[in-house]
């Protein structure tokens, strides 16, 4: 009965998250060549009409087949793709919790990394504000959530989890400013502090499957646009790494405590 009821309360929370998302994602714009994202009314790749936050409303706007109110054509799929990653990473994260105050930061972890990685993917930066509010209200809810819990020295674990994280990319970002941008470096800070809370071995096993991830998609890319794009962004590799490690954190800790 409580877990039928907190599934029916994470997927609204999910939904009404990952069309706030999506609509978040596409106001981003990057400054011309300044490498900062700026804030402006979305608008349809087709007719350039600016898209309310009304207009995307699920489920209305997907009775309308994801279209644009204006000029009828379809709204680039990375709409609906926001608007469906968020809800389900949502149910992942009950799935890995269970209905336990522990899942409140995993809840604001979802739509921060499917934001940073849909905007990563698109411009090839992270703004600076998802990865700094993003990490801010995440070590907040997991300073106050370990309190509550009784276990106040998680809250150590996470700050570990988040510097070695932050650190090491920092490191990498100096020996090769090509392959890490500095964005990646901040996006790391939440990354490290959630992977951390769970337990310190994690962040290395979070970054070793988003390096995974991160040729796998990289070369995806390559092969998609036939050579043409010769960078890809890594912000997707290390939220996806991220997401998936703490889905599965019970199977990949129990094997790695055991040998
Ligand atoms: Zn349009």
């Amino acid at each position: 009965m409580v877990t039928a009821l907190v599934t029916i309360l994470v997927t609204v929370f999910g939904l009404v998250a990952g069309w706030l998302s999506a609509h978040l994602v596409h106001s981003y714009v990057e400054e011309a060549d300044t490498e900062i994202a700026v804030r402006v009314d979305p608008t349809c790749s087709h007719c350039e009409a600016s898209i309310a936050l009304g207009d995307t409303a699920p489920p209305r706007w997907w009775l309308r087949r994801t279209m644009c109110p204006l000029c009828n054509h379809r709204l680039a799929w990375t709409w609906i793709a926001v608007q469906l990653a968020v809800p389900v990473g949502s149910l992942a994260m009950l799935a890995a919790w269970g209905p336990n105050l522990v899942l409140i930061p995993f809840l604001w972890l979802v739509p921060v990394l499917v934001v940073a990685a849909v905007v990563d993917a698109r411009l090839m930066l992270i703004p600076r504000r998802v990865a700094w509010i993003g990490a801010g209200v995440g070590a907040a809810l997991i300073a106050v959530v370990s309190v509550i819990g009784g276990e106040p020295g998680a809250i150590k674990s996470a700050l570990v989890g988040g510097a070695a994280y932050f650190g090491f990319l920092f490191v990498m970002s100096m020996i090769s400013p090509r392959a890490m941008g500095f964005g990646d470096v901040r996006f790391s800070l939440i990354l490290g502090l959630y992977l951390g809370w769970i337990s310190v071995l994690l962040p290395a096993v979070g970054l070793f499957v988003a390096c995974i991830l991160g040729v796998v998609l990289g070369l995806g890319v390559r092969i998609g646009s036939r050579g043409q794009q010769r960078h890809f962004p890594f912000g997707p590799g290390l939220a996806l790494g991220t997401l998936i490690v703490i889905a599965f954190h019970e199977p990949i800790l129990s094997r790695l405590i055991v040998t």
